[in-house]
């Protein structure tokens, strides 16, 4: 098992410091951008519909000092290399490389009409990289910020959001939707976010203080579930071409009601009315969680929790027996008032919401009883809810 102290967090920038220093000679700058957890509203975006993300304490720290022409000369910590392009070229050049998050981003403000100064820049992140926890998003908001403010820029925040997920959707080549950029960029600290999807309207919740959000990884790589992902959303698609024929003006699934989805059912196959019923019920879920938080309610919003897991797991198909497993364990546990996979599904990471009290048992009990029965090592994180990016504080 591993955890991440708060100690650790901050040592973080220091290291960060010490590497940019002895690769460059300018002082520079730290900006961060969290990672993300989504606390229940999965499957749902691309459906238009209403998520709740929260920003984690783990975060992608960029150290950047400018330089006078326009080249870019960026080291990863995390991957221990540098690369290095001028940001005349303005070519898409997509290398599959980590450093097309950074050639992405730049691509993408300047297209944008923002113009950059060249820079020097170290980065390291301490969000697991490739865990669903958005080390993507932390990566190109905590650089396209550092960017912006070092070229004398401003973005509105919504805007930054969407042009770092431009970044990785067509430069990168990742079909992700807004959730993770969006969070990145407005999160606050002590609160999640309730996002549509589809008006980008959002409601800030606040999160009691004493409760902990317990990430933990079930160590299964999610990646390899690509192909699943474009059959649900096919599956979604399809489903809606059926019910417009008889629910004329629909769109997408958001727009439709359960009452409705029960009246055309003959329209659709058992597994699409599955897929559908998922959906719905999911955005109605976030719809009453939403109200939960709002009265500090969190045996509610717990309960929320293990109906989207069930229908999750049920109703879209996209759990797995581990992601079963950690959370059957984690509901069982004192303190814990709900649990759920969050993310893509078919591996990642689970979500519980945890009375802060409770933490020091916790970790060590989920982790020893799922090594137990998966025989894999899980990592688990312990996280508060983060504010969105700026400048690191160290
Ligand atoms: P996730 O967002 O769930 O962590 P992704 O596959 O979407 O997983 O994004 C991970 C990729 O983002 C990495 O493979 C790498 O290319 C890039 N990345 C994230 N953090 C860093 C970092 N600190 N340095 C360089 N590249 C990074
Ligand atoms: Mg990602």
């Amino acid at each position: 098992m591993s955890t991440y102290s708060l100690d650790q967090r901050t040592a973080h920038w220091t290291e960060l410091k010490l590497q940019f220093n002895s690769i460059f000679e300018a002082a520079p700058t730290l900006y961060r951008a969290p990672g993300r957890v989504n606390l229940i509203g999965e499957h749902t975006d691309y459906n238009d519909g209403f998520v709740m993300p929260a920003a984690i304490d783990l975060s992608c720290c960029v150290a950047i000092a400018p330089r006078k022409d326009r080249q870019l000369v960026v080291h990863s910590v995390n991957f221990n290399e540098t690369i290095e392009f001028s940001l005349n070229d303005g070519k898409m050049e997509t290398t599959d490389h980590w450093s097309d998050y950074i050639r992405g981003v730049a691509w993408a403000l300047e297209h944008a009409g923002h113009k950059l100064r060249g820079a020097e820049i170290a980065i390291l992140s301490n969000i697991p990289i490739g865990a669903g926890l958005s080390s993507s998003a932390g990566i190109e908001v905590a650089t396209a910020y550092a960017l912006l403010e070092i070229s004398g820029l401003q973005v509105e925040r919504t805007e930054l959001a969407k042009l770092c997920q431009k970044a990785e959707n067509d430069y990168v080549g990742a079909r992700c939707g807004i959730m993770d950029q969006f969070i990145a960029c407005h999160a606050q600290a002590g609160h999640a976010i309730m996002l549509d999807c589809r008006s980008l309207n959002y409601r800030t919740l606040p999160l009691k203080s004493d409760v902990c959000l317990l990430i933990s990884n079930t160590m299964v790589d999610h990646h390899l579930a690509g192909g699943e992902y474009n059959v649900r959303r096919a599956e979604c698609e399809e489903g809606v071409r059926r019910l417009a024929s008889v629910l004329p003006g629909i769109e997408s699934l958001r727009d439709v009601s359960m009452a409705e989805l029960d009246r055309h059912r003959d329209r659709l196959t058992d597994v699409l009315y599955r897929r559908c019923r998922h959906v719905v019920t999911e955005n109605l879920r976030v719809t009453e969680a939403t109200a939960a938080l709002q009265r500090d309610d969190l045996n509610c919003f717990g309960h929320l929790m293990a109906d989207s897991h069930r229908s999750l797991r049920d109703d879209y198909e996209v759990s797995c027996f581990e992601l079963d497993v950690m959370v059957e364990i984690a509901v069982k546990q004192e303190g814990v008032y709900g649990s759920r996979m969050t993310g893509g599904g078919f591996g990642g990471c689970t979500i519980s919401l945890v009375k802060e009290e409770s933490i020091a048992h916790l970790q060590h009990a989920i982790a020893e009883a799922y090594e137990e029965k998966t025989g894999r090592r899980p990592e688990i994180y312990v996280c508060s809810a983060a504010e969105g990016v700026g400048i690191a504080k160290c």
